[in-house]
């Protein structure tokens, strides 16, 4: 018994059994109640969990599975077998340094924000799966980014929850002598400190920098208080600590990584730090220029020049003055490297441009994206054709294993090995499709949309309560709630994602009446469900989600539409396995990659989504649906308007019919259909198998 208590918590310490179906049911089994209270933390069901309910689920065959998943994962540890050691033996030795400001892992470790987050988790664990000597490089933010409450205007009340060291699977760093590592750097005329933590993804190790001590006066403790919180001064200081003290930390460590990849601009004061370590071996700043080049690649994921992060020159400068002093670089060369404009060293500092004058590659996350980055960013190659700018792309993908964990995990189980062999290639998803019957897809998609609706009346209910906390419980919305349920044969369409304006969340309510002639029409039905957060500073990405609760609770909408509140990756696991329909409506081409509805199609649902980002490189016309064909207009109304119009034809004439279209069986034939294109199609590319693959070997092991 002890010794299955020390196998539990040992298992707890490593994100693994986050993307392992098995594993995550062993800790829901202890203690069902007391996994949701924990936000599904193992860490922390292992510190609450009662002796008695523990003497009640440690039987024999607890035993049995647990001794089981143990195996597994020892084997996984221990694996050298690995995709990485056949194809990039030449990074055994030096690893791969990935530097992100966040990384959505699992919703119980809150170190992320949205997408960007997301995208870095899923790679992590695909490096890790694939083998590759990988090492994550963030920040330990004590508030992680903020709890969603709805209060009864539908306006969002932002909370900031403490996350404590001791809740989350995370150990110190500790030096030779088995102190505390602690790194230090200038910040302005301050030295800041910062302890390290390291976080286990599988094989990979995720490091974590914490100015959240002692040493430091509080104005420096706060710069790993909340993702993306605070001023412009403080997003200065989050981006120095991240790219500056997470090259310190490489070195306190005694690594010396292949490649240092930049997730997005925000950590590429990194480069300077490589620069002031080779103008320290005596260097010219030219030489050292072209040998920090040489090791560092850059991922853009911003298609708007607004998106951008940039400093004033007096920001520039009040933030630097001791760091270049001791550098030995000068603050014109500083400011040269970040502004657009060689011939006014007064415009503003921007990250990305740092990042792509200091990379040895760039690219953007989708095909488009890429093309839409070359031409955003010619003007720094002066000379070059829009098609000769050194941007490249690699799309986007997400890791299969994490997002078809759970009851769609088991359901392919019977007709294959793993969900890892469905989305290997077309041909082989197409061999094991020939083997599931239309009636058993059928089921499949029946359970998901149960368990979803199950898991939206629960989690409505806290809503409700919350609400009632805030003074703002209606008894009406409750009662409105049991009298209309959602139901598992209506056509579900689910929206969620982050509610920044461009991606236009309210979109489907520009025409009210002929929305409610669809979600009411008496034979075939329609119901929506919405989630998202906006950025505690976007009042416009605010406004939307209150027009959201307040068309839901029209009365002609009560019960049908259903807004959810607190989006995380746990509600997003719920809604991508469960909905029909991922609706997708940005303003184009402002989606660099998206990447939700990649996470639709191994559960069966299928895209309906605007040709941006991935999605034109994903469509075909059979496995999914296009809101238009990318026409674009200048003026943001026409272009609502369009878009509004197609969205809503497409769903009258093509959608809803093709879903209630029968056969004698009551199964939707056509339906169906395009859910075996999608899931031979969408798995096997979208994935970030197939893009950390691409990132070896284009980017990672292409050395100049
Ligand atoms: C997948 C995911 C995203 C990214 O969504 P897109 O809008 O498609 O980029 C954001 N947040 C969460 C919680 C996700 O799981």
């Amino acid at each position: 018994m002890r010794q299955y208590i020390a196998e539990l918590q040992r298992l707890s310490r490593n994100l693994w059994w986050s993307w392992d179906t098995e594993a995550k049911e062993l800790f829901k089994e202890l203690s069902p109640l007391l996994w949701e209270r924990v936000n599904h933390n193992p860490v922390e069901l292992l510190r609450h969990i009662s002796n008695d309910e523990l003497m009640a689920r440690l039987d024999c065959e607890f035993g049995e599975k647990l001794s089981h998943v143990i195996d597994r994962f020892d084997a996984y540890l221990a694996s050298n077998d690995t995709w990485a050691a056949h194809n990039a033996p030449s990074l055994t030795k030096k690893p791969v340094a990935y530097f992100s400001a966040e990384f959505g892992i699992h919703e119980s470790v809150r170190i992320y924000s949205g997408g960007l987050g997301v995208l870095s988790g899923d790679h992590i664990k695909s490096a890790s799966d694939l083998g590759l000597n990988f090492i994550g490089i963030t920040l330990f933010y004590k508030e992680g980014y903020f709890r969603q409450h709805l209060n009864q205007d539908g306006w969002q009340i932002e909370n900031y929850p403490t996350q404590y060291p001791e809740s989350l699977p995370i150990e110190k760093v500790t030096d030779a002598e088995g102190k505390d590592l602690v790194i230090s750097i200038n910040i302005a005329q301050s030295e800041v400190f910062a302890q390290a933590w390291c976080l286990h993804v599988g094989r990979a190790k995720l490091y974590l920098l914490d100015t959240n001590i002692p040493a430091n006066e509080a104005h420096y403790r706060n710069v790993c208080g909340r993702v993306y919180g605070g001023d412009q001064n403080m997003r200065i200081n989050q981006e120095i600590l991240l790219g500056i003290g997470g090259i310190k930390l490489l070195k306190a460590l005694g690594l010396d990584p292949a490649v240092y990849h930049m997730n997005e601009g925000h950590s590429a004061f990194l480069t300077l730090e490589l620069l002031a370590d080779k103008l320290a071996e005596g260097q010219t700043l030219d030489d050292a220029k072209k040998a920090v080049t040489s090791k560092c690649v850059f991922t853009t994921h911003t298609p708007v020049p607004a998106g951008h992060d940039r400093f004033s020159r007096d920001m520039m400068h009040y933030s630097f003055s001791k760091y270049l002093e001791k550098a030995g670089i000068s603050f014109d060369d500083l400011m040269r490297l970040g502004i657009e404009d060689q011939n006014n060293l007064g415009g503003l500092f921007t990250m990305t441009v740092l990042a792509l004058n200091l990379s040895r590659s760039a690219n953007g996350v989708s095909k488009l994206h890429g093309e839409v980055s070359r031409e955003m960013w010619q003007h720094l190659y002066p000379g070059k054709s829009v098609e000769d700018v050194p941007i490249g792309h690699i799309t986007n993908g997400i890791h299969i294993p994490s997002w078809g964990s759970g009851f769609t995990d088991k359901f392919w189980r019977h007709y294959t090995d793993s969900l890892e062999t469905l989305s290997s290639s077309t041909e082989e998803a197409e061999k094991i499709l020939a083997k599931v019957s239309d009636k058993e897809l059928w089921c499949l998609r029946y359970r998901l949309k149960r368990n979803l609706i199950d898991f939206v009346y629960r989690y409505l209910s806290n809503q409700l309560y919350h609400q009632h906390v805030y003074g703002t419980y209606m008894e009406e919305d409750s009662s409105k709630l049991a009298k209309n349920p959602l139901s598992p044969d209506v056509l579900t369409i689910g929206f969620a994602r982050r509610f920044a304006t461009y991606k236009r969340a309210p979109l489907i309510f520009s025409d009210i009446e002929r929305l409610n002639r669809m979600i009411n029409n008496p034979t075939m039905p329609v119901q929506i469900i919405f989630s998202g957060k906006a950025h505690p500073h976007d009042d416009a990405g605010k406004h939307f989600i209150r027009e959201i609760v307040e068309c839901a609770r029209l009365p002609q909408f009560k019960g049908k539409i259903i807004s959810l509140e607190n989006y995380n990756l746990g509600v997003a696991k719920r809604m991508i396995s469960g909905v029909d329909i991922w609706l997708n409506n940005p303003l184009r081409p402002m989606e660099a990659s998206g990447t939700s509805g990649q996470k639709i199609a191994l559960h069966g649902g299928l895209n309906f989504s605007i040709p941006d980002g991935w999605w034109p490189e994903a469509y075909n016309g059979e496995n999914g649906w296009s809101i238009g064909q990318g026409e674009q207009f200048d003026d943001y109304e026409q272009q609502d308007r369009h878009d509004a119009e197609e969205l809503y034809a497409t769903l009258e004439n093509k959608i809803i019919p093709t879903f209630y279209e029968r056969n004698e069986d009551n199964i939707p034939v056509k339906w169906l259909k395009k859910v075996r294109n999608a899931i031979s199609t969408i798995g096997p590319v979208y994935n970030t198998h197939r893009m950390v693959r691409d990132y070896t070997t284009n980017y990672y092991l292409n050395e100049e």
